[in-house]
């Protein structure tokens, strides 16, 4: 299938390119090893189904996989699992029907995902007639072996359908024996199905051959002395069995078929005009077909007195002036032809419409190869490579034309070509959107600010992929170079991007068949950074460090291509079959795109950050804003300026105009992003919390998520000391972060739209500090890209949580497992779907010493026996969607390696996690306190009682002025504590992170009520964030253990150290 098939817009119609595949090869290729074999005596070919004749289950899979977002890989993994006694086979050998085999393949494959999988609908896709459909080569193939006198079988593992019938979608008529698995009771690799059906055959095994697309099937039938086809993909495998038959599988010039009725032309005239053209007398009949694509531009070949032509003409009826510019398409190829550039040869373009209804071009037909699989099957290592480096060197000589020598100064705008792309493809999106598509919004946003500087204006292809080349049969090199519609003069690089489309997209990706989950190396494929730096080698350019972009802008315009065919499918227009599909793929692609604005704003944010090198992050940044410049910030006293980055580490940076540039520079851009995305989101966030659909996240919340990461605004917590590779996140000392987190906690929600919210910061710390590699992989990952939640479970209804050692919670050991039975209480975040991590604390051992008895387990939440008996209020609200749970955990097995660094560990573990995580909670709470001091001011500079406006009440005067001081005085220790927590370690500012713990909540909550107070009644309604401030600010005198604990540790201290 090609991506063609599914561009059928007037602007994208795919049109003649496939008039240059390469039966010529083809027939050069079978005779040259017919030689060498010195003949055949083979009688007979045998073909397996799936994969051979019909698109394998792995293939058909994988597009489900896709479509279905189940991760890649996981059907097949179920197919194989149990080997011979698997479900799969044993579905095959009919020991069991479709429904239990369902019944057990659903079973496996939610098992391995941990949630339910739709398998039905995946055997619905792999048996139904789109799908199981026989390919057309092979059809052929088989016509022509058996006009040669051979025998033609089927040897199939396939499986009976519920209705009782065996699933075969084949003509029986072509094959003289169909030896199936399910009515045998024997499967391949079993040497007796080999065997029955040579016997059916009346054939020794080297008289045949025998294709399949399995390994071990080839094997064994190898083994028995037959002869082996392993098929990759049928085109290449049909070369092959030609090659060993001696004679060719196809005839005539693929991809064409007869003229439709509708789309006939005047046979008589055409010849007449060709005659003249051509300049030749005498011809036999004129052959004329027409290519399958090219429904837009019709396209014909056409054979006339040896000669081999294509035709290219205008649709009939009226047109848009710019559509279908095939003079353009003449233009181009002429003046490139003069250039050097290998095109098809053009020969005249006929603007008289009275010679076949339109205007029309003809050139020759350019036989050769056309790679349409980016993997390059059958081909050695080099000379993939080598294909790859001619394609690059294609693309040069276009871009290197010297477009006034051939005249083609003015076949497009100079400059601003990717401004311009942009918008045209912004507007062909929104003219087919159907439904809002999260990805494409956000891109539509970033692209317009975040454009690249063009950097040079050359001839473009605009869609330019290896499928549009034809090479020579046998060696490295470019004969032509196709499909010329979408060219223009414009930006090179996004040529350059558009042509490694293919490296970022799965084999199986339905429409465009990509090779990001092939072996590059191994195949010896140029990575796309090695294509790009090839290509700036050759061009003599600088490396291109902005290619991310250029990437991002190349996957959006496909998006929006496949939205296009989708609407197109849905009101009937487009004719490809596989239009709805392709659609459906818009959203994949689209994601893909916005990946790749992901990457480039982190690849700015490191450059300006200047720290080490591209190390692989999940700290994502992007371009700063330039053009904005800070308002209102915090006015007190500052330090000398530009210190640099991390020189925090020096002295105490009381204020962010301190920091260092980097780090300033991005305090203003989180600055920016609360003033302009997350402040005006809270009244529908509030709203939402308080809706029916309060326990499912906001899809606001997730879209917010978004553009935070390519703001670069994303799991900046995790202190460099923790993290000093700044392998997890942005690598920031405590200091510096104390000061964007107090901005996070201005508002209630930025902390989530930024990944930096409890209880996740301290889980996420807690596995980078103590987690195996393992574990990592499968918690940590997932919640630094903030595709998971998280919560700690540790407080018990019936013990004063306060003091750890009290908690009761046991986990025993049976066999290789841990189970726990327990009851909690207080579990924050438990409630949210996306929660999949419980970190536990319970105990292991009753017997030990104190702080030994306490062991930290990582539970999935999905596992049974996890129940949620309600969730908590505080002051009633419920914080949903995470809310705060009490939950029983009667029977949990967890295996045993998701124990954290050992059994009687706990204690250790929760001190660790806890530390930078408590101070957070403090940054936070200054946050809170200096929005609820400015909405204070705010209101009564704008209220009147008694006279006069109530700033001027000297009562309130007295409150503004003491919520100033509580709030400078508690920053100040707060970022004393980060401070020390940079210089000498969490544990020896221990005593300063107690006092703080004691400060921070009760100073907010008197700030906060202050502040509500001067507001009045309003000051306690969900109209403004005062009244939550305060139920989080007075929770946080629990939640983070009690103040008396806390001063409890500060007095302790005193008494210990200063005497
Ligand atoms: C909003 C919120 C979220 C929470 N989230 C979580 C969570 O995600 N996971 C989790 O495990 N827990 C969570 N908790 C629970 C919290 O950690 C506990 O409430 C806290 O540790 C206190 O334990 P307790 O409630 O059992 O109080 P108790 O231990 O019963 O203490 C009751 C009171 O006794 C007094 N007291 C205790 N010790 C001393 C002392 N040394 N000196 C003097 N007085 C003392 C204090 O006044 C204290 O408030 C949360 C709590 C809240 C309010």
């Amino acid at each position: 299938m090609c991506v063609r098939s599914c561009f059928q817009s007037p602007r994208l119609q795919w049109v003649w390119r496939t008039a240059f595949l390469k039966h010529t090869q083809r027939r050069h290729q079978g005779s040259h090893r017919w030689t060498h074999l010195g003949g055949s005596t083979y009688r007979a070919v045998i073909f397996d189904m799936g994969g051979v004749l019909i698109p394998s289950p792995g293939r058909v899979a994988a597009e489900w996989e896709v479509q279905n977002r189940i991760p890649s890989g996981t059907i097949l993994k179920a197919l194989m699992e149990g080997g011979e006694n698997g479900p799969w086979m044993r579905f095959m050998r009919a020991e069991i029907t479709a429904e239990g085999f369902l019944r057990e393949f659903g079973r496996l494959c939610s098992e391995m995902l941990k949630t339910s999988v739709p398998v039905d609908s995946f055997f619905s896709l792999l048996t139904s007639e789109r799908v199981a459909k026989q390919f057309p080569v092979m059809t052929e193939a088989i016509t022509q072996i058996r006009a040669k006198g051979l025998q033609t079988a089927v040897l199939s593992n396939n499986f009976y359908l519920p209705n009782q019938k065996s699933f075969l979608p084949l003509d029986r008529k072509q094959f003289d024996v169909i030896v199936e698995s399910c009515m045998e009771g024997i499967c391949k690799p079993d040497p007796r199905i080999y065997k029955l059906c040579l016997e059916r055959l009346g054939l020794q095994p080297s008289e045949s051959i025998f294709l399949d697309d399995l390994g071990p099937n080839l094997k064994e039938a190898a083994r028995l002395g037959i002869h082996t086809i392993k098929v990759n993909d049928p085109e290449t495998a049909v070369k092959e069995l030609e090659a060993l038959l001696g004679f060719t599988l196809r005839v005539g010039v693929p991809s064409t078929r007869p003229v439709k009725k509708t789309m006939e032309i005047p046979k008589d005239s055409l010849q007449k005009y060709l005659k003249d053209l051509l300049g030749i007398q005498t011809t036999g009949p004129l052959e004329l077909l027409q290519f399958d694509h090219g429904q837009s531009n019709p396209t014909y070949y056409i054979r006339l007195a040896n000669r081999d032509l294509v035709l290219r003409k205008k649709p009939p009826g009226t047109l848009l002036p710019s559509a279908h510019a095939i003079e353009r398409e003449f233009r181009i190829m002429k003046a490139l032809a003069n250039a050097g550039v290998p095109v098809p040869n053009v020969l005249d373009l006929c603007e008289d419409s009275s010679v076949i209804g339109t205007p029309f071009y003809v050139m020759e037909y350019c036989p050769g190869l056309i790679y349409k699989d980016p993997s390059l099957p059958g081909l050695e290592p080099s000379h993939r490579r080598a294909i790859y480096t001619a394609m690059n060197t294609v693309l040069c000589k276009i871009h290197s034309v010297d477009l006034q020598a051939v005249g083609l100064e003015d076949y497009g705008k100079q400059g601003d070509y990717i401004p311009r792309q942009v918008r045209t493809w912004v507007k062909q999106y929104r003219a087919s959107e159907t439904s809002t598509i999260p990805a494409m919004e956000r891109l539509i946003e970033w692209l317009p600010l975040h454009l690249p500087r063009q950097q040079r204006t050359t001839v473009v292809h605009g869609d330019f992929r290896l499928d549009n080349l034809v090479f020579h049969p046998e060696e490295p090199e470019v004969l032509a170079v196709l499909d010329w519609e979408l060219s223009t003069l414009g930006d090179p690089l996004a040529d350059v991007a558009y042509s490694c489309l293919a490296h970022y997209l799965p084999s199986s990706f339905p429409v465009l068949r990509g090779i990001n989950d092939c072996d590059l190396t191994q195949l010896g494929i140029p990575a796309a950074e090695e294509y790009f730096r090839m290509y700036c080698l050759q061009m003599g350019l600088p490396p291109t460090e902005n290619w991310n972009f250029y990437m991002a802008f190349s996957f959006f315009r496909v998006a929006a291509i496949l939205q296009g065919v989708y609407k197109r499918s849905l009101t009937g227009q487009a004719s490809s079959t596989y239009a709805e599909q392709t659609g459906k793929l818009t959203e994949f692609v689209s994601n893909l795109a916005w990946d790749f604005a992901v990457k480039e704003g982190f690849r700015v944010f490191k450059e300006m950050a200047f720290t080490n090198p591209l190390t692989r992050s999940y700290h994502m940044w992007a371009r700063p804003q330039s053009q904005w410049c800070p308002t209102g910030s915090r006015s007190y006293s500052s330090v000398p300026e530009a210190s640099p980055a991390h020189t925090s580490r020096g002295g105490l940076v009381i204020s962010p105009e301190s920091l260092s540039p980097p780090v300033r520079e991005l305090y203003h851009r989180l600055k920016h992003f609360m003033e302009q995305r997350v402040y005006p989101a809270e009244p529908e966030l509030q709203s939402h919390q308080a809706s029916a659909a309060r326990w499912s996240p906001s899809p606001l919340i997730e879209d917010l998520k978004e553009k935070a990461k390519a703001e670069g605004l994303w799991n900046l917590f995790l202190p460099l000391e923790a993290d000093p590779e700044k392998k997890y996140g942005a690598g920031l000392t405590n200091v510096e972060y104390a000061h964007l987190c107090e901005l996070m906690g201005t508002s209630l929600y930025a902390p989530e739209v930024c990944n930096c919210s409890a209880p996740d910061t301290g889980n996420m710390e807690l596995l980078v500090r103590y987690g195996t590699e393992v574990q990592k992989a499968r918690w940590l990952i997932p919640l630094l890209e903030g595709k998971a939640r998280s919560c700690f479970a540790m407080t018990e209804p019936q013990v004063a949580s306060s003091d750890a050692t009290n908690i009761e919670a046991s986990i025993r050991e049976e066999d290789s497992f841990y189970v726990i039975n327990g009851h909690k209480w207080w579990i924050t975040g438990i409630l949210d779907p996306r929660c999949q991590l419980c970190v536990f604390m319970g105990k292991t051992d009753p017997h030990a010493p104190r702080h030994r008895q306490q062991s930290v387990l990582l539970v999935p939440m999905d596992t049974p026996g996890i129940k949620i008996i309600r969730p908590l209020t505080v002051y009633g609200l419920e914080d949903a969607p995470g809310g705060h749970g009490e939950v029983r955990f009667e029977h949990v097995r967890v295996p045993k390696e998701n124990m954290v660094l050992g059994p009687g560990r706990g204690f250790e573990i929760a001190q660790g996690r806890l530390g930078p995580g408590r101070i957070h909670h403090c940054m936070r709470l200054i946050g809170f306190s200096e929005r609820a001091l400015a909405l204070m001011k705010a209101r009564v500079k704008s209220r009147v009682a008694f006279g006069k406006p109530l700033v001027e009440q000297g009562t309130v005067l007295a409150d503004i002025a003491q919520s100033r001081v509580e709030i400078e005085q508690a920053r100040l220790l707060v970022l004393r504590a980060a401070h020390l927590m940079d210089l000498a370690g969490n544990k020896a500012a221990a005593l300063d992170i107690a006092m703080i713990k004691m400060v921070a909540p009760s100073m907010a909550s008197r700030v906060i009520d202050r502040a509500i107070q001067a507001f009045g009644a309003a000051g306690l309604s969900s109209d403004y964030p005062l009244a939550q401030f305060f139920t989080w600010a007075r929770a946080l005198r629990f939640a983070d253990g009690p103040d008396e604990v806390h001063r409890a540790t500060v007095a302790k201290l005193e008494l210990k150290h200063r005497i």
